[in-house]
């Protein structure tokens, strides 16, 4: 088990998930993967615990913004809740060849999720992953709060 922290937030989650998703971005590398996380809170929202995630179709060649809104609607996301007790929490993607460092575009993005009235998801996650050509280099999750993202250490 990863546990991580960002004032008194703690994030929880499985080595073995990380390991699932550096090896899809090993099979899809050199380009990104990524897609949703999956997840739940304690009462007092304190704790995070990151159970899942789902990919994004990346053979869709549709723009990025508009390929965002067409899986939001794709993965049922109330469906998912009723049969698995996970909520969508957030996002992770990976950085062929860069670090785990958002973009300026990795931001905005997570701005507008936050903005957006569908999901109502007002403090998304986002899990960067450092990729080599075979392996993972290094992770970083970020909470997007108050218009900035926040490293958890
Ligand atoms: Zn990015």
């Amino acid at each position: 088990m990863i546990v991580k922290k960002y004032k008194n937030l703690q994030l929880y989650v499985e080595c073995t998930l990380i390991e699932l998703m550096a090896n899809l971005a090993i099979y899809h590398y050199p380009n990104d993967n990524g897609g949703f996380l999956l997840g739940y809170y304690s009462d007092n929202l304190t704790k995070l615990y990151i159970k899942d995630f789902l990919l994004i179709d990346k053979y869709d060649s549709s723009p990025v913004g508009f390929k965002r809104e067409l899986n939001l609607k794709v993965h049922n996301f109330e469906k998912i809740f009723r049969e698995t007790g996970l909520y969508y929490i957030g996002e992770w993607h990976s950085h062929p060849n860069a670090t785990a460092w958002y973009s300026l575009t990795d931001l905005q993005a997570m701005d507008s999720i936050a903005s957006c009235n569908t999901v109502q998801l007002h403090n998304p996650i986002l899990l960067i992953l450092s990729m080599s050509s075979n392996k993972l280099l290094d992770f970083n999750f970020f909470l997007f709060d108050e218009g900035r993202l926040a490293v958890y250490e």
